[in-house]
């Protein structure tokens, strides 16, 4: 749980892989608590209509509290959207409601559709830094597709973090992933960059969980992390009290393995022009 270097401007990661079930929301609510208690300003945008990372993050995310929907279909600027964690003092989240659910398709006719996010995130961002309060890191938690929504967040974003779980279809899909983000790099985000790659929910007693990691990082030996989280209860328990595993049990291996690919994300920095 040491201090970590903070970063000079913002850092705002998409986490995204089209599968479901591979640890997205997971990863986003944990690490994004890790660099909140380890002193850094942190902005969680629930981009997903099923609210996973705001009932995870303990705030409020009823039918009718406003929402990141208000700010992608409605304009609606997205300071007076933003909650406060009740776990960490720097710890933000923009909730989800069932009304994203619809966003995929309002959006479909609307002017400038893949950059609404990015407009409503820069806006705030911008005006955070000027009022003394700017953030270091934002994460985008995205649903378990490649539509809209997601689209929104690769263009808001500069970093993609991918979590890929410890099992045997784990690459499957990732080309396809991979070939969509240089696709919006190319066309609606140059400055995007698969930054970051976490091996999740990792069963160090299996030998396929070890051949999957391997395979993984002679893949992308630049971008996967160190750290590795492991397969642990208390992580899958934790979001049923409305908690992180950082503050539900800050000493278990779950909690530890994300404080350390925190540090090792702050550590790293910003990736650096052309990647
Ligand atoms: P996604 O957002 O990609 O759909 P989640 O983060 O919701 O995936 O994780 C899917 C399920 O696996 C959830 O029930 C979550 O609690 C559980 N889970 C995630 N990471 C771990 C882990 N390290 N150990 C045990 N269970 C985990
Ligand atoms: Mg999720």
């Amino acid at each position: 749980k040491r201090v970590v270097p903070l970063p000079e401007t913002t850092r705002v990661f998409t986490v995204a892989n089209q599968k479901g079930g591979v640890g997205k929301t997971t990863t986003t609510v944990n690490l994004a608590a890790a660099l909140a208690r380890s002193g850094a300003r942190v902005l969680v945008i629930d981009l997903d209509p099923q609210g996973n990372a705001s009932t995870a993050l303990g705030v409020e995310h009823r039918a009718e509290t406003p929402s990141v929907y208000d700010a992608l279909i409605r304009d609606e600027p997205m300071a007076d959207l933003v909650q406060k964690s009740p776990e960490f003092d720097t710890l933000f989240c923009v909730p989800a409601t069932i009304d994203l659910a619809g966003a995929e398709i309002e959006l479909v006719p609307m002017v400038a559709r893949e950059q609404r996010l990015r407009t409503s995130v820069d806006t705030y961002l911008q005006d955070s830094f000027d009022s003394g309060a700017a953030y270091h890191y934002v994460f985008i938690d995205c649903p378990p597709s490649l539509g809209l929504l997601t689209i929104n967040a690769f263009v808001a974003a500069h970093e993609v973090l991918i979590p890929i779980q410890c099992e045997y279809y784990a690459l499957e899909g990732l080309s396809q992933l991979l070939k969509n983000i240089q696709l919006i790099e190319r066309h609606l985000n140059p400055s995007l960059a698969v930054s970051t790659i976490l091996l999740t929910m990792y069963d160090g007693r299996t030998r396929l969980a070890f051949q999957v990691a391997e395979d993984v990082r002679s893949h992308f030996p630049d971008q996967t992390l160190t750290a590795v989280i492991p397969r642990s209860v208390r992580v899958s328990e934790a979001p049923s009290y409305g908690q992180t595993v950082i503050s539900f049990d800050p000493n278990s291996p779950g909690a530890l393995s994300y404080f350390e690919a925190a540090a090792e994300i702050a550590d790293r920095g910003a990736p650096t022009d052309g990647n």
